[in-house]
């Protein structure tokens, strides 16, 4: 009992530091959605063949007033224990097509760029998402072929009977699907047979592993075959160096995105990206 006494007494500081930095959060994320404190990076979108750009991931960011900035993973778990990530995403949803109309009527040739955009499985949860995302479009003015909704596969798995319901209701509209971080959750692919996607995002830590672990290299070039068998696009995560892009264009991977083209940039960054300074006349 005494041996159980001590015990407590070394944890329990910890434990409530804890969860008193975690209570603090959750008051500075609601705080933060009320002050609109959220922005977006994009990533470019990259057809491995060509290296042009042919769409753009959507990323959010927290800019906390005092801790500066706070990267999703810190924030996003707690957003969606909290239900708060049903507003944060209605604005990360509105506010990237917002920015993906505005960078395509600016653009006069080519085929207009996409925009990626991440959803939780609690937005899911909720019957007026494809009310949402056709508003989104609507008030935007960007095409609904130009958007592409990015889940994970333990929504896939673990989804609710409506989820694949409403995922048709947002295809009808013309929005495709595309599965995020594919490989790392379960290794039942019977959803790729029953859920409507378009695109497969293989995961970084393939990528990561292409050049130094056959395995790993195997396992890529399968889950492009895989890929092409089912008429799906498939892109590369988290592309680093040459190396990884050849193996990978080698293999027929459509697109790809990471730091060896461009890491997620401000919206202003992008701008200058898309839209070089012409030099000053004279
Ligand atoms: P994700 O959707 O798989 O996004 C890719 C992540 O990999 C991004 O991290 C991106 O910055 C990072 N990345 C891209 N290329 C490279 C690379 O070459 N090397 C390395 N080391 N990293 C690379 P980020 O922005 O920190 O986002 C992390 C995750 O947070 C995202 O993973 C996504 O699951 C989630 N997330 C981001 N924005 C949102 C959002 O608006 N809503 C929801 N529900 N989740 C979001
Ligand atoms: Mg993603
Ligand atoms: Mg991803
Ligand atoms: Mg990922």
């Amino acid at each position: 009992k005494k041996q159980g006494k001590d015990q407590l007494a070394v944890f329990e500081p910890a434990m409530r530091e804890s969860f008193q930095k975690h209570l603090e959060l959750e008051a500075d994320l609601r705080r933060a959605v009320l002050r609109h404190e959220f922005e977006l990076r994009f990533q470019p979108i990259v057809r491995l063949r060509t290296e042009e750009i042919s769409g753009l991931e959507a990323l959010v960011r927290w800019q906390h007033p005092e801790r500066g900035m706070i990267p999703p993973l810190e924030f996003i778990p707690l957003a969606e224990e909290t239900g708060l990530i049903v507003p944060i995403g209605e604005w990360v949803l509105r506010e990237a097509c917002r920015q993906a109309a505005r960078w395509n009527a600016q653009r006069q040739d080519g085929t207009p760029l996409t925009v990626s955009v991440n959803l939780s499985a609690v937005q899911l949860d909720r019957a007026d998402l494809p009310r949402l995302v056709e508003s989104a479009l609507a008030d935007s003015g960007l095409p609904a072929r130009c958007l592409i909704i990015e889940l994970t596969e333990s929504l896939l798995v673990d989804h609710r009977p409506e989820t694949l319901r409403r995922l048709q209701e947002i295809k009808a509209l013309g929005v495709r699907l595309a599965i995020d971080d594919f490989g790392t959750g379960y290794s039942s692919l019977a959803y790729l047979r029953n859920f409507p996607v378009d695109i497969i995002k293989i995961d970084k830590s393939f990528v990561d592993d292409i050049g130094d672990l056959p395995a790993a290299a195997a396992l890529t070039l399968g889950i492009i075959q895989l890929g092409q068998a089912l008429q799906l696009s498939t892109v590369a995560e988290g592309i680093e160096d040459a190396g990884q892009l050849s193996e990978l264009a080698g293999g027929n991977c459509e697109l790809g995105q990471g730091y060896y083209f461009a890491e997620p940039l401000t919206t202003a960054a992008m701008d200058n990206l898309l839209f070089p300074n012409p030099p000053p006349a004279g």
